[in-house]
């Protein structure tokens, strides 16, 4: 199979995210951790490369996703994607515009388009301003991100520090007279020497019309939703066959634990309808693992039935997550917190478990990275965001779920079982 649109997205939960919206359509998407070191061979009509390197130095940004391009280019891509934060995560110096710089450079293409918007989750663009639910992005709680402090909300003015070409809009009342007022709206800025554009969307209607519009680009750039319409019009254009669907979910055995390191409210939620069930669960404490490393967890886990699904997690509420950072450090407590639910991942997997459900964006990058996953087919979407993926560990086919922060709803861990058997 000759890859049809190649990504890079710029953190790992991003990817997921990206990988799960594009395989809505049923496609064939597939996400690789890191620039694969195999060939391309086999490889998916939707190749996602997950990097690291939102807020790595703008040198290294740069070098790998042009690593990855050369990749994407050998499984046959043509078209590409620079995936980002929906918030436009990123800084005076990057990384947002000089990898679109770069990338499009070894593109030889003169002009590209900036849509991070998500409406399903709340991000809109309109006149050039990002917006999260209805704060502008420089009111929301990004302005107090500690890398990353988003301190304006116009995304013109932000990208302008970070590329060394004009920036341009095309707004949403170009946008809502169709595709053909947004493309010669574009060709008129190219004209120009525009050649980077933040285009306004406020509604998923908007994306459509937008990808549309720039479905020959050979790069766009955005959050991951811009990229959703993508499938149906490739299809609909013929650069994608219908055969292309996605891998069907392999015969797993049904032991499975649920590994949790995620503090925000609703995975707080989660976990505590999880038990509420009767499921058995171990809570880990950072100080004790800190004194005494993961043992007492991994007996624990040994001791029970991973046909019950049972639940590791340092899930607390904010009082104990500051008490725990303020005896050890925040970078250290979420460190061992990790490095424990990693553990206790590969020790399932050694007792049989084939069924993981991960939640924490952190601690999902940790637990992938133990279990040795490379390349995940990606399945079903549990919740908006989050599918099943597919992918062997230590010689064994596995199923595995990362949920990142609040996504998924109350009863996401039990759903995600029920949705696998049924898959
Ligand atoms: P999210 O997606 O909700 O941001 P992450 O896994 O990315 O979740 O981040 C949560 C971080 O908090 C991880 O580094 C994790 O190890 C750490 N952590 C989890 N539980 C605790 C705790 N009880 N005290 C301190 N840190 C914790």
């Amino acid at each position: 199979m000759t890859t049809v649109l190649g990504c890079i997205a710029d953190d790992f939960t991003g990817a997921t995210d990206l990988a799960g919206l594009l395989a809505r359509s049923g496609a064939d998407v597939s996400l690789r951790i890191g620039i694969p070191k195999v060939q391309a061979s086999e490889a998916a009509a939707f190749e996602v490369i997950a990097l690291k390197s939102r807020t790595a130095p703008v040198s290294e940004a740069v070098s790998e996703a042009l690593a990855a391009l050369e990749w994407l280019r050998t499984a046959g891509a043509q078209r590409f994607f620079w995936k980002y934060c929906s918030t436009f995560d990123s800084t005076p110096e990057g990384n947002i515009g000089p990898v679109a710089e770069a990338l499009m450079e070894a593109l030889g293409t003169d002009q590209t388009i900036y849509c991070p918007a998500f409406p399903e989750n709340g991000r809109s663009i309109f006149m050039g301003n990002l917006f999260v639910g209805q704060q502008p992005l420089a009111e929301s709680p990004m302005k107090d991100h500690p890398l990353t402090p988003m301190r304006d909300s116009n995304l013109m003015r932000l990208l302008e520090p970070q590329v060394t070409r004009p920036v341009g809009l095309v707004d949403r009342l170009i946008v809502a007279r169709g595709a053909d007022a947004v493309r010669s709206e574009l060709a008129a800025l190219k004209t120009k020497g525009v050649a980077h554009v933040v285009v306004d969307a406020v509604a998923n209607d908007d994306l459509t019309i937008i990808a549309e519009a720039c479905r020959e680009m050979s790069l766009m750039t955005g959050g991951s939703a811009i990229a959703m319409p993508l499938p149906a019009l490739y299809l609909s254009d013929g650069v994608l066959s219908r055969a292309a669907k996605g891998t069907p979910a392999p015969n797993l055995e049904s032991d499975a634990v649920v590994l949790s390191g995620s503090c925000s409210a609703m995975t707080n939620r989660q976990v505590a309808d999880y038990m509420a069930r009767g499921k058995p669960a171990f809570r880990l404490d950072p100080s004790e693992l800190a004194e005494n490393g993961p043992d007492k967890a991994l007996e624990w886990l040994a001791a029970q039935d991973l046909a019950l699904a049972p639940l590791v997690y340092a899930t607390a509420d904010p009082a104990s997550v500051k008490a725990s950072q303020e005896k050890l450090g925040v970078a250290q407590a979420g460190a061992i917190v990790e490095a424990a639910l990693a553990a206790c991942a590969v020790a399932a997997r050694d007792a049989g478990a084939r069924r993981f459900v991960v939640a924490g964006g952190e601690t999902s990058g940790a637990v992938a990275k133990a279990l040795g996953v490379e390349r995940l087919n990606i399945g079903k979407e549990i919740a908006p965001g989050v599918p099943w993926t597919f992918c062997q560990s230590g010689g064994h086919d596995i199923a595995l779920t990362l949920k990142s922060g609040n996504f998924g709803s109350e009863a996401f861990f039990t759903d995600a079982f029920e949705m696998l058997e049924t898959a």
